[in-house]
């Protein structure tokens, strides 16, 4: 008998591996299936950004991911051999998030921790399931796909979402491009353990050289680095090249005494910076790299599949109880593909600057670079600026359809509500993990009660707070924030009229 779901989920990355973890916060049924036989087993993303972790709280996992993985404590800045700049990383982030760094944390651990959390609630990922094809009918779509004996199986579901990674066949049956470049360089990454007087913190260390850079990423074990660097003379990946044959090559762009010790993982890769044209088409939506790749700068792809992902389980949800109309679902595209463009062209500027790709900015690099660093690390202000850019914190939905443009002090609606503890040390984001609509009042007189929230046809969660952080709202008191359930702010001000006609105008009935 034909299988049926409500959501099937193609991919068990950590796109698709969120995708159904969140899901499972909604209630909503679904089946995911995976060509492999298991997760990777391989380091690939080992940054986990603070929104990341934040998410990862939700789902009651975060914990065990910053206890299995190695906080970055600062960056070094090394130019022929010599140190030229060191940013102090433990800070960066204080104040804006409960996780204020950069975890890392093998890609096999991630995606180990969100399996693990599927099993303890009971969902199973279909392994050796390969997605070959879908059609589209007026009920949703049928997906099919091989068992792991090769025959043909289909499941019916009202919403399919490609999680299929970059190469995906979901993003190419949809009809939709895929466009961008593909950096003409080949990239080593190689996980070492390794002794050095100098490399041998909980440190990032990037050492930059002529024609691009090398980079020393700390990782959970004494002596344990991701290294990543450019082949030189390589025009394509070739299999042949072997670790020990670039060991020399890079004791001489570094110039820093090194031995390395043992080899865990060297592969070569092609840098792409792509995106789709659209991430929906009918009941059909891609996620993670099969919407968008990037280059490695700034650890960023990953995590911006994670969010997708977040993204992307509550509208369906929604959409899928009946509660609320089409155009929030279609919010997903706007929202998520504005994004990608966004950190596309941040993570392409950083990865020209880092790699020398281009001359000009080779130039800034080579010369101003470690002047530029060194002036971050003292200021206070551009360090709280590039926080919530590569954490993933301060991504904004100014420009949807579910943002009214509205502020209280420094706080403007689009932005996830943003972090703060209140006196007896509880931190905001604790008071808000239920999956849903909420609203929030600030003050003393509490006008947020039952009879002044009637009449609202979504299902809301109520919550009033006496506290008022001035550094945030400055003295403003008796406000409103009105939270999606991913926690971005839909309106933040006085008029509680608003939040009900706006809830209203969103909901189905
Ligand atoms: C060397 C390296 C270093 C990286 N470093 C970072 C980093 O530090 N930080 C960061 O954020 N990102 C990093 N990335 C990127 C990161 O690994 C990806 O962004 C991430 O894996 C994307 O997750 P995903 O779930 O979208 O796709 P994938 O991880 O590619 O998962 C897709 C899944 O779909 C399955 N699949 C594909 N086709 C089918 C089919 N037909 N049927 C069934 N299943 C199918 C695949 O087997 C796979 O399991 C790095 C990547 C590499 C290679």
């Amino acid at each position: 008998m034909d299988k049926q779901t409500q959501v099937i989920i193609v991919g068990a990355g950590p796109t698709g591996l969120s995708m159904a973890a969140q899901l499972l916060r909604y209630n909503i049924d679904f089946i995911i299936i995976e060509k492999n036989e298991k997760t990777t087993h391989l380091s690939k993303a080992v940054v986990v950004q603070a929104r990341t972790l934040e998410i990862f709280q939700e789902l009651g996992i975060a914990d065990k991911a910053v206890k299995e993985g190695q906080i970055t404590t600062a960056m070094n800045l090394f130019y022929k051999g010599k140190q030229k700049a060191f940013l102090n990383l433990s800070g960066l982030g204080e104040g804006l998030s409960r996780f204020p760094y950069a975890l890392s944390l093998e890609q096999s651990k991630t995606e180990k921790l969100l399996v693990d959390f599927l099993s303890a609630n009971e969902k199973l990922i279909q392994w050796k399931s390969e997605f070959t094809h879908f059609e589209t009918n007026k009920n949703g779509v049928t997906v099919y796909y091989k068992n792991s004996i090769g025959q043909e199986q289909k499941i019916e579901a009202q919403y399919l979402v490609g999680c299929d990674g970059a190469s995906s066949l979901i993003r190419h049956q949809m009809g939709l491009s895929f466009e961008g470049d593909t950096v003409a360089k080949i990239f080593y990454v190689a996980d070492v353990k390794l002794k050095s007087e100098i490399i041998n913190k909980n440190e990032l260390f990037m050492f930059m050289i002529k024609k691009g850079f090398v980079l020393f990423f700390p990782m959970e074990g004494k002596g344990h680095y991701r290294i990543v660097g450019i082949l030189s003379e390589a025009k394509e990946v070739n299999e042949q090249i072997k670790f020990e044959e670039i060991e020399n090559t890079i004791k001489e762009q570094i110039l820093v005494p090194i031995d390395f010790e043992e080899l865990q993982w060297f592969s070569q890769y092609k840098v792409h910076s792509r995106k789709a044209n659209s991430f929906e088409n009918g009941k059909c939506y891609i996620t993670g790299d099969a919407a968008h790749i990037h280059t490695p700068a700034g650890g960023q792809g990953m995590n911006t599949g994670i969010q997708d992902a977040y993204n992307l389980a509550w509208k369906i949800a929604y959409a899928i109880n009946g509660n609320v109309n089409t155009n929030v679902l279609k919010t997903y595209n706007s929202e998520r593909s504005e994004n990608a463009k966004h950190l596309l062209q941040t993570t392409d500027r950083m990865f020209d600057i880092m790699a020398g790709t281009n001359v000009f900015w080779n130039f800034i690099r080579l010369n101003f670079f470690p002047t530029i660093i060194g002036l971050v690390t003292k200021s206070i202000t551009v360090k709280k600026r590039i926080f919530p850019l590569i954490s993933q914190t301060g991504i904004s939905y100014a420009n949807s359809y579910l943002t009214i443009d509205s502020f209280i002090g420094k706080v403007k609606a689009g932005v996830r509500m943003p972090y703060f503890i209140f006196s007896d040390g509880t931190q905001i984001l604790e008071y808000l993990t239920e999956p849903t609509f909420k609203i929030l009042f600030f003050g003393n007189d509490d006008k947020n009660n039952s009879n002044q929230l009637n009449n609202i046809k979504l299902k809301i969660v109520a919550k009033s707070f006496k506290e008022i952080p001035a550094s945030l709202f400055g003295h403003d008191k008796n406000f409103y924030i009105l939270l999606r359930p991913d926690n971005h702010i839909s309106y933040i001000g006085k008029d509680l009229k608003i939040c009900r006609e706006f809830l209203n105008k969103i909901s189905c009935n």
